[in-house]
């Protein structure tokens, strides 16, 4: 089993060191394990309220460590990657951004809408103030342009919007069917981020039916827990794979300088 989405303490909301964060992986008997702490907010030009990722000056040392951890780890590959904050009007600037590191493999997020970070709890009572419609649909547009950017070589908790449990009252399918649909047209991949069991929603990103719309046109998953302590390495993840294998998927997605292969659980 592969752990794509491990942070670390530079993200100013994550605890524990690397080297735990190993060693849970190894516990758990997993064969891969990558990195995505989140990319530097300051280096796009975007200054969120609160700090929730690392500082510019911190990225050359963040790459380092798990250049370091990549030598040190004896049973399990280690990857490179970042999580990336998709921000409209910012593509250039990240995409000259990202070319300047050997990477294996970039996340693309979407936790911003029009200045507010939605996924934040400290922000989470807005929702009580907005058209839940108008959120899904801001959010999911955004998404699509994500995809469209091709900036990225999967996209993170791709529902994430749902993640304080406000539910819209329109119907999401045919934004599921779209979005199967370019993930598949532009070679994207999804991920299934076990992280949501543990939000207030109680389910994982994505929900079935966007989930299940994304396989049936083949797309590419990609499996992060989205941990930010230790002990959240692989959270859930007999489930997701129950879940996937269930839904008929039986490889997920590895990624070597941003070159993806399939590999089997
Ligand atoms: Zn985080
Ligand atoms: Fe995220
Ligand atoms: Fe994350
Ligand atoms: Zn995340």
């Amino acid at each position: 089993m592969v752990d794509y989405h491990l942070h670390t303490k530079r993200c100013c909301h994550a605890d524990g060191t690397m080297e735990e964060y190993l060693a849970v992986a190894e516990n758990k008997g997993l064969k891969e394990i990558g990195f995505a702490d989140h990319f530097p907010l300051e280096l796009i030009g975007y200054k969120p309220r609160s700090p929730v990722t690392m500082r510019a000056d911190e990225l050359d040392d963040y790459i380092d460590d798990v250049q370091k951890i990549k030598l040190m780890s004896a049973n399990i590959e280690v990857k490179l990657g970042v999580e990336v904050d998709y921000l409209p009007g910012k593509e250039r600037k990240i995409e000259e951004l990202l070319e300047r590191y050997n990477l294996d493999y970039v996340i693309g997020s979407v936790h911003f809408l029009n200045g507010w970070d939605f996924t934040h709890p400290s922000y989470a009572d807005h929702y009580k103030n907005m058209n839940l419609d108008s959120i899904y649909q801001q959010y999911f547009a955004l998404v699509k342009s994500a995809i469209n950017s091709g900036l990225f070589d999967y996209i993170g908790h791709i529902d994430i919007v749902k993640k304080f449990g406000y539910q819209p009252e329109m119907n999401l399918t045919s934004i599921y069917e779209e979005l199967a649909l370019l993930l598949k047209r532009s070679g994207v991949g999804l991920e299934l981020n076990t992280a949501g069991k543990d939000a207030p929603v109680g389910q994982f990103y994505p929900s079935p039916a966007l989930l299940k719309a994304a396989l049936s046109e083949g797309v590419h998953i990609s499996l992060g827990s989205d941990a930010h302590s230790p002990q959240q390495v692989a959270r859930y993840f007999p489930d997701a794979q129950a879940y996937l294998t269930g839904l008929g998927c039986l490889e997920i997605s590895s990624y070597n300088r941003r070159i993806r292969k399939s590999v089997v659980f």
